[in-house]
This record gives C-alpha cells, sequence and structure tokens, in this order.
C-alpha cells in the first residue's frame, strides 16, 4: 500500500498513513488532536523511474561457434 502524508487542518501537524487507493480520498483522523479535517500532501507513492533493467551486456561477446 502507499504511504500517503496528511496535514492537519485544525492543529497544522502533518502525519503519514499507509491507505489503500480508496481511503486516500477521505479524511483521515489527525493523531494529534484528532480532527478529521486532514488534507492530503504528496504522495511518495508516485516515484519511481525506469532503472530497474537488467544490464544488456549479461552474455559474453564472442561465440565459441564463429
Ligand atoms: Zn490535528
Amino acid at each position: 500500500m502507499p504511504l500517503y502524508e496528511f496535514v492537519c487542518q485544525a492543529c497544522g501537524s502533518p502525519f503519514e498513513k499507509l491507505l489503500s487507493f480508496s481511503q486516500a480520498d477521505q479524511p483521515q483522523t489527525c493523531p494529534r488532536c484528532g480532527d478529521t479535517h486532514s488534507r492530503r500532501k504528496l504522495s511518495t507513492f508516485a516515484v519511481g523511474g525506469g532503472s530497474a533493467q537488467p544490464p544488456a551486456s549479461a552474455r559474453p561477446a564472442s561465440s565459441p561457434f564463429t
């Protein structure tokens, strides 16, 4: 599950929660003051590049059958 960051609208304290996609759109309860008027910040879920590719030079360059 992705990790979402929230900011409490009442006390202004940030907090994080692991939520599913359906839960992320709903306001979360602030662990500090208990208010439910929280706003979701940018999540860390969208961070990611295409750097998980295997190296293309894994095979030997010369073949014994040439
Ligand atoms: Zn709060």
